[in-house]
């Protein structure tokens, strides 16, 4: 594990892991022949657009760069949540096709054999074949989550429990659950999808564009990471902090190195989503990329949660390139606005960073 995230801004998921993938090099850690099992978040068979699912193009990518490395053996293995069918997920989604282009294994953990195991007195039945893996490859989807806040690399691991599991996982609250699961089994490899997730809600229905993908090695480090794009601090998710307090991962975000591979120039469009369309009504947009504006929107997000949304309904935020060279008294987002009486700069700027500066306007 090291405490690097490396980051792609684009909206071509495929493309997007292939150069990701070539930058980070995961295949030198893997022995050739080993089994190696990607584990996407089908949590129900709505279309990734929608922000619940994994983009299939993302798994498509995984399988052709580890394919063209070396001798491997691929399994994609997911279990949906205890109301929805994998099978209908795996054929919806384009994840059978993937299976039988390039001949790996797809399992719907549902159906698996199970053993029990125990962390901590806490007894859970996980998938055999999950836990017969030399690697695992973790591709959770960038989502807000209504009990746990968010959901991520560690909490996407709950697809290879059983369903049975699962409830009793609710039952317990979810945190604590979550993170003995995670130091049984743990992701060797996270690669996030972040190009539409959702802002509130596990099985989507408001997604928001946030245009980028990114990969790391520490499942605790990139939820941390993941926890940071939504302005939440580690301290925040209580299966995070107790990951972290495990020895799983690091939530040490201030010490990561991130590593940004291109820049986002793709432009903001209209979103689909009511929730996201109510928060832009307090935004004045003129050409804003689309990771700074949709890290507005997730720090909007925060300040609503906590009624804060107030004083902005006659203080409209600005944020875009339209306003370079401009000085104004309104709050402005992002470098462009760096001629305001005041902003929060970055390029993008930084949801936290956002955040504050917002609250303290
Ligand atoms: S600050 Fe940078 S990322 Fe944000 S809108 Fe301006 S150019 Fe785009």
């Amino acid at each position: 594990m090291d405490n690097r995230i490396t980051v792609i801004y684009g909206d071509e998921p495929k493309k997007m892991t292939l150069s990701l993938l070539q930058e980070a090099g995961p295949e030198k850690e893997i022995p050739k022949g080993s089994k190696i099992g990607i584990k996407p978040n089908l949590v129900n068979s709505a279309p990734a657009e929608s922000g619940a699912t994994t983009h299939s193009g993302i798994v498509e990518g995984i399988v052709e760069y580890l394919q063209s490395k070396g001798q491997y053996d691929i399994t994609i293995l997911e279990g949906s949540w205890t109301g929805a069918s994998t099978k209908e997920a795996f054929r919806k989604l384009g994840y059978e096709e993937i299976a039988e282009r390039y001949g790996t294994k797809l399992i719907d953990t549902k159906k698996d054999k199970f053993e029990i195991k125990e962390y901590n007195g806490v007894r859970m039945e996980i998938s055999r074949t999950a836990l017969e893996l030399d690697y695992l490859i973790d591709v959770p989807v960038l989502k807000g989550h209504c009990q746990t806040l968010m959901t991520g690399a560690l909490k996407n691991l709950k697809g290879i429990i059983s369903d049975g599991e699962k409830r009793r996982f609710h039952s317990m609250g979810l945190h604590k659950p979550i993170a003995y699961l995670n130091k049984i089994i743990k992701a060797d490899f996270c690669i996030v999808d972040g190009i539409c997730g959702d802002l509130d809600f596990e099985e989507g229905g408001n997604p928001v564009s946030m245009n980028r993908i990114f990969c790391c090695t520490d499942p605790v480090l990139t939820d941390t990471y993941i926890a940071s794009l939504m302005g939440y601090e580690a301290g925040e998710i209580g299966y995070l902090s107790l990951a972290g307090e495990l020895g799983v991962g690091s939530t040490d975000i201030g010490n990561a190195e991130i590593v940004e591979l291109n820049r986002d120039e793709s432009k903001t469009k209209p979103s689909p989503s009511r929730m996201v369309r109510e928060l832009s009504r307090l935004i004045d947009e003129k050409d804003s990329c689309s990771s700074c504006y949709a890290n507005l929107i997730q720090a909007l997000m925060r300040l609503k949660d906590n009624g804060e949304l107030g004083k902005f309904e006659r203080n409209r935020i600005a944020i875009g390139q339209g306003y370079r060279g401009r000085s104004l008294s309104c709050p402005g987002i992002g470098n462009c606005t760096a001629e305001f009486k005041s902003h929060a700069a970055g390029c993008p700027a930084k949801t936290m960073d956002i955040l504050n500066y917002l609250r303290s306007f």
